[in-house]
C-alpha cells in the first residue's frame, strides 16, 4: 500500500498527498463542461493519424474546425511550415493590419506558496524574495510610463498570504493613473474576486495552465493551491463571469506532449469564445527556460520550427486572437514572429522585483533571451514595416 506523503510544501493544507482533482474549501466550482470537453478531445487526439492531405485541406478552409487545428499541429504539417506561415500572415494582416501592441510585465512580488518544480519562484527555491510597497510600485510604474508604454501586465508569485487580492487591487488602482490597459497574471481567483479586480481597473487576466495533461500536472505541481488542476483550468471562465473583457491562455510548451498541450490550449479558448462571444481571447506561447539553481531545464523537443508551427496554428484556427511572443525567445525569432502571426510583444522586460526603477530587490522568475529596451523593440517593429501600438483600448 502506498503511504501518503506527509511532508509539507507550500501552503499548509495542500501537500503532495492532496488529490489534485478535488476542489478545496473556498474555491468556486462553476462546473466543468468546457474542461471535460477539452480533456476528452485532447486525450482522444492522435496526431500521427494526420496526413499531408489533411494539412492541405485545413489550409484551404476559410474557418477551421478543431480537427483541422489538430492537423496543423501534427508532424505531417511540419513540411508545410512555409504555407502555414503565409496563411497565418494573411490572417494577421486581415484582422490586425500592421499593428503590433507593446507592453511590459511588472513583477510586484515573488513570494509563492506553490511548488512547481520547473519554476524559479517555487517555494523551495532559495532566491531573494521581495514584495514592493505602494510607494515602490508607484516608482516602478513611473519608470515604465516614462518609456512611453501604455499597457502593463502586473504579476505576483502565487501567494495569497503575501500578495492578497486587496494588495493587488490597490496596485492596479495606482497603475490606472499611468496606463490605459492593465492585465494581471496572478494566482487563480473566485468570480467575486475577479469582479473586484475588474472594478479596480483590470482589463484582462492571463492564466497559464502549464499542461492540460492532468497526470503530468500532478507530478509537476507538488504543493500549494496550484496543485488543484480544475480550479486553475476554469480560471478564465470565472474571470469572464467576473466581468473581465479579455482572457489569456497558455501551456508551457515542453513540460509534456507539446502538440496535445497546444491543441488543448486552442480548444479551451475556442470553446470559451463560443460560450462568451464578447470575450477578447489571447494566447501566449512560452517554452521552458532555465531557472536560478537549475540551468538544465530546457524545452526538449519544442525547437523553433515546432514553436513557429504552434503559433501559426493558433493564428489560423483563431484569427481574431491576440498572440504574444515571449522574451523567453531570442530577439531575431521574436521579430520574425511579429511579421507572421504574433500581435503583441513585450519590451524593456525585467522579471525580477524592483528592476525598472533600479532597486533590484528580488530575484528573477526565469532567464530572458531578449533584453532589448522599449526603444530598441520599437525600432525593430518599425524596421519590419509594422506599426507599434501602445494601447488598443480607450475608456471614455
Ligand atoms: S510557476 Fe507560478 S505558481 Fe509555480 S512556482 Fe512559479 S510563480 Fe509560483
Amino acid at each position: 500500500m502506498n503511504e501518503p506523503k506527509t511532508e509539507m510544501v507550500g501552503a499548509k493544507y495542500i501537500t503532495r498527498a492532496t488529490d489534485h482533482m478535488q476542489y478545496q474549501p473556498g474555491m468556486d466550482n462553476i462546473g466543468s463542461e468546457v474542461q471535460d470537453e477539452v480533456i476528452a478531445r485532447m486525450q482522444a487526439e492522435d496526431f500521427s493519424r494526420y496526413t499531408a492531405a489533411d494539412v492541405l485541406c485545413a489550409l484551404r478552409k476559410d474557418a477551421l474546425q478543431p480537427a483541422d487545428f489538430a492537423a496543423l499541429l501534427s508532424p505531417a504539417a511540419l513540411p508545410y511550415l512555409e504555407q502555414m506561415a503565409q496563411r497565418a500572415q494573411a490572417e494577421t494582416r486581415r484582422h490586425f493590419g500592421n499593428s503590433v501592441q507593446m507592453f511590459t510585465p511588472l513583477y510586484i512580488a515573488n513570494y509563492c506558496e506553490n511548488y512547481c518544480i520547473y519554476c524559479g519562484f517555487n517555494c523551495h527555491n532559495k532566491i531573494r524574495r521581495a514584495k514592493l510597497d505602494m510607494d515602490e510600485i508607484e516608482r516602478e510604474l513611473q519608470a515604465i510610463a516614462a518609456t512611453g508604454l501604455q499597457e502593463i501586465l502586473m504579476l505576483t508569485g502565487e501567494s495569497r498570504a503575501m500578495s492578497p487580492v486587496t494588495y493587488i487591487g490597490e496596485a492596479v488602482k495606482l497603475a490606472r493613473k499611468y496606463f490605459r490597459v492593465i492585465g494581471v497574471e496572478i494566482y487563480p481567483l473566485n468570480v467575486d474576486e475577479y469582479a473586484y479586480l475588474h472594478g479596480c481597473g483590470v482589463d484582462y487576466v492571463t492564466v497559464f495552465q502549464e499542461t492540460y495533461d492532468a497526470g503530468k500536472y500532478e507530478t509537476l505541481h507538488l504543493g500549494g493551491h496550484k496543485r488543484i488542476f480544475p480550479y486553475r483550468l476554469n480560471a478564465q471562465e470565472r474571470a469572464l463571469m467576473g466581468g473581465m473583457r479579455g482572457v489569456g491562455f497558455a501551456a508551457l510548451l515542453g513540460l509534456s506532449d507539446f502538440r496535445k498541450d497546444a491543441f488543448a490550449t486552442g480548444l479551451h479558448a475556442y470553446l470559451l469564445q463560443r460560450k462568451y462571444p464578447h470575450a477578447e481571447i489571447a494566447f501566449s506561447c512560452p517554452r521552458l527556460r532555465p531557472i536560478i539553481n537549475n540551468d538544465k531545464i530546457n524545452p526538449k523537443d519544442v525547437h523553433e520550427p515546432q514553436l513557429l508551427q504552434a503559433v501559426c496554428a493558433y493564428r489560423i484556427f483563431m484569427p481574431f486572437a491576440s498572440i504574444t511572443i515571449s522574451t523567453r525567445e531570442r530577439a531575431g525569432f521574436r521579430d520574425n514572429i511579429i511579421g507572421i502571426a504574433a500581435t503583441k510583444i513585450s519590451a524593456g522586460v525585467d522579471v525580477g522585483i524592483g528592476g525598472h526603477s533600479g532597486e533590484d530587490k528580488g530575484d528573477e522568475q526565469f532567464e530572458i533571451s531578449d533584453g532589448r529596451s522599449v526603444d530598441e523593440v520599437l525600432q525593430a517593429i518599425t524596421g519590419h514595416g509594422l506599426q507599434p501600438v501602445m494601447a488598443d483600448y480607450l475608456y471614455v
